[in-house]
């Protein structure tokens, strides 16, 4: 794939329409920055005006322009912004910068203004990014449409933002920090350039490494999965997503006129993606920086080397909640350091070298750990003494750490002379945090890359000896027939299309005709009630389960089914573990299935896991790996393993029927009776819920 936004990076020229020579204007500062930092095209100021803007002639209009302008800045009112578009597609200019506000987050006066934008991008040929953003930045091609006062330096750290303010705020702290950045992209409205354009053109610049990601709304999840799937097979992809909460949904509806995402399908698009979600902004930047100075950590053995027990104390929980583990040091490695370290010297790991230990003490403390085979990464804690400067700490680890292929990150306390030392840490490329539980988080993150990078490939596949006629033919008849929900025996063909297990059933209309099916199914049977509205039948005494015989089915059909109603009529299943099986649509990333301990308690105990459909059969089987209902299914306490397989099957075949039937809401599976392995997994209540038709 070529960069989708490589002209916004490399323009062979560059006009800003709305220049101003007011100090004060934010179009004054664009062209300083688009002037001031060492792009090499030509910078073109338009406003009718004219006259000569810091050095440059200003043009009158954009027909007037005399060469090749490939990228257009456009700072004015919304109304004129629209103009200024058309005359930069009259003018084949190809790529645009729209900054004013007044579309889409203003509700739908906005919205039709910005279709606007989007017809005229449209006849032209045209991209632009935004409105309601500050445009691009890349410190490398030194283009910079922003108005920033803050000018990062170079880094391999690539930012997509759906907010200006925030791209502001962290160049700001990169800027206090010593961290630079690749690229920064400030999608505002997203109305033509959206996320998913902006990860695929950061996956494509050499420079780089590592892409982080402030999403709001995603119009389409899919897209942006899609993306990031591409992505993360080359780099890294750390994503803070706001709007997972009800009140920061609403934050960000107002914000930028986006529908957020419900948590539980974020999550699951990060996971198939393979992106990394952090739960905030520190956190993104922290995870980024460790990334971007990317030392692979092949294994999860990590060591900490410290001068005070306390925070290794707690170095050591935040290790371990990261999945990574304290190594136990060799003998041999553990005399290395006795060796080296100040006496009295605890070489257990974390390796404390107590409140006396010199700069000299690390440097060699730090050496013995990174040469030691046991050991792929280390996190080093200095807490400042009178007697020992942090500068100077930082300077030897930094040393010490480039001599190694190991990741190495650094902890050092306190207040003023920190900042200081982090900026020598990061200029030897060790990032520096201020606790230990973000140093672990960093060094976590990096052992969650190594694992994405590890794992299959995951195509779903088409789930083989689907009948899709059948099962839409089911769904569109109970449509017709003003349906909202399939009943019982319906509902069951309709999953059985997709190769789910389900006990023969049909419906009765008499007790007599309730034996006769009974026999014809087999006993054991159960009787259900099917009255319109009864949801859950069974708190409704309306299921009769266990039926041996007529004498039993005509006895349950007198006591549960109403005057005139029908009854189901369903072979009993094998015994086995009740679990549950649903999907649903989420508005943003699409059908969505779910897996979790079945039964009453569903609700309460919300032991469930979420993944997109499709899925493939590896994800089938981990989401079942991350659940209680998944453990039990290995056999606890005497009880034979479970039919994982059954359970696999009814997942990938639910998400497959997802996929194809965009008629279909919902589908819950409650319970789905997993029976002794090789036995199946029976779906003894399917409901499938119908919703408006679009997908
Ligand atoms: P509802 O959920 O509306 O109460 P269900 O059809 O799920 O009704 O039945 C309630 C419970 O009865 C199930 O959770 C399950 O324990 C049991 N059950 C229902 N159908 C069968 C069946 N065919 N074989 C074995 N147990 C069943
Ligand atoms: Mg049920």
């Amino acid at each position: 794939m070529t960069d989708p936004l490589r002209t916004f990076f490399n323009p062979r020229g560059v006009a800003l329409i709305g220049a101003s020579s007011n100090p004060a204007k934010l179009s004054h500062g664009v062209l300083q920055n688009l002037t001031s930092q060492g792009y090499r095209g030509r910078v073109y100021p338009v406003n009718p005006r004219g006259g000569e803007i810091l050095g440059l002639p200003v043009y009158p209009s954009v027909a007037e322009l005399p060469d090749a302008v490939d990228l257009a800045v456009i700072i004015l009112s919304a109304e004129r912004t629209v103009e200024a578009l058309e005359a930069c597609g009259q003018r084949s200019i190809r790529a645009a910068v729209l900054v004013a506000s007044g579309f889409g987050e203003l509700g739908t006066g906005g919205r039709e203004r910005e279709a606007q934008l989007r017809e005229l991008a449209r006849r032209y040929g045209m991209r632009f990014i935004g409105p309601n953003c500050i445009g691009v930045l890349d410190t490398y091609s030194r283009i910079n449409t922003t108005f920033l006062r803050a000018v990062p330096k170079q880094e391999a750290i690539g930012f997509a933002s759906h907010s200006g303010a925030i791209c502001g705020g962290v160049i700001d702290w990169a800027e206090e920090v010593g961290v630079g950045f690749s690229r920064i992209i400030s999608l505002g409205n997203q109305a033509d350039v959206d996320m998913a354009d902006a990860l695929d053109s950061l996956a494509e610049d050499p420079h780089t490494r590592v892409v982080t990601a402030y999403v709001e709304g995603l119009p389409d999840g899919r897209r942006f999965v899609e993306a990031a799937s591409r992505l993360t097979r080359h780099k890294p992809l750390v994503v803070l997503k706001a709007g997972r909460t009800p009140s920061g949904t609403r934050a960000v509806a107002s914000h930028t006129g986006a529908l957020a995402g419900a948590d539980r399908a974020f999550l699951a698009a990060c996971h198939q993606a393979g992106a990394i979600p952090v739960e905030n902004l520190e956190e993104l930047m922290d995870v980024a920086v460790t990334l971007a100075y990317r030392q692979p950590l092949p294994r999860s053995r990590v060591a900490i080397l410290t001068n005070a027990g306390g925070p290794a104390a707690v170095g050591a929980d935040a290790v371990d909640k990261q999945e990574l583990h304290l190594v136990r040091l060799s003998e041999e490695t553990q005399a290395r350091l006795r060796e080296v370290c100040p006496r009295g010297v605890m070489t257990g790991n974390p390796v404390d070298m107590l409140g006396g230990a010199q700069p000299a003490h690390y440097t060699a403390a730090l050496d013995v750990l990174l040469g030691s085979p046991e050991v792929d990464g280390v996190m080093v804690v200095f807490v400042p003494q009178a007697l020992t400067p942090p500068a100077e700490i930082a300077e030897r680890v930094g040393k010490s750490a480039g001599r190694a292929g190991k990741p190495v990150v650094c902890c050092i306390f306190g207040g003023s002379g920190v900042w200081a030392a982090a900026r020598t840490l990061h200029a030897h490329g060790v990032p520096h945090y201020l606790t230990p539980a973000r140093a672990a988080l960093a060094l976590g993150a990096l052992w969650r890359y190594k694992q994405v990078q590890a794992r299959p490939q995951l195509e779903p596949q088409p789930v083989a000896g689907v009948d899709r006629e059948r099962a839409s033919h089911l769904v569109e008849a109970a449509a017709t027939a003003g349906q909202r929900v399939l009943d019982s025996q319906a509902g069951a063909e309709v999953v059985a299309a997709y190769g789910l297990s389900v006990p023969p059933s049909g419906l009765a209309a008499c007790a007599e005709e309730a034996v006769a099916l009974a026999g014809r199914l087999g006993y054991p049977v159960v009787l259900k009630r099917v009255a319109p509205g009864v949801v859950h039948k069974s708190d409704a005494g309306g299921v009769a389960l266990g039926l041996e015989d007529a004498g039993a089915v005509r006895a349950a059909f007198a006591q549960i089914v109403g005057p005139g109603e029908q009854v189901f009529v369903q072979r009993m299943a094998p015994k086995g573990l009740e679990v549950i099986v649903g999907a649903q649509r989420d508005a943003q990333f699409g059908p969505l299935v779910m897996f979790g301990l079945g039964g009453v308690y569903v609700e309460v105990l919300r032991d469930v896991a979420f993944r997109l459909a499709p899925l493939s059969e590896t994800e089938a089987r981990e989401m079942v790996a991350e659940t209680a209902a998944g453990r039990l299914l290995t056999g606890v306490r005497g009880q034979p393993p479970g039919d994982l397989d059954g359970v696999v099957a009814a997942l990938v075949g639910v998400g497959q029927l997802m996929a194809d039937l965009p008629q279909v809401a919902e589908v819950d599976l409650n319970p789905l009776i997993v029976g002794p392995a090789g036995e199946g997994a029976w779906a003894v209540d399917a409901r499938v819920v119908i919703g408006n038709t679009e997908g």
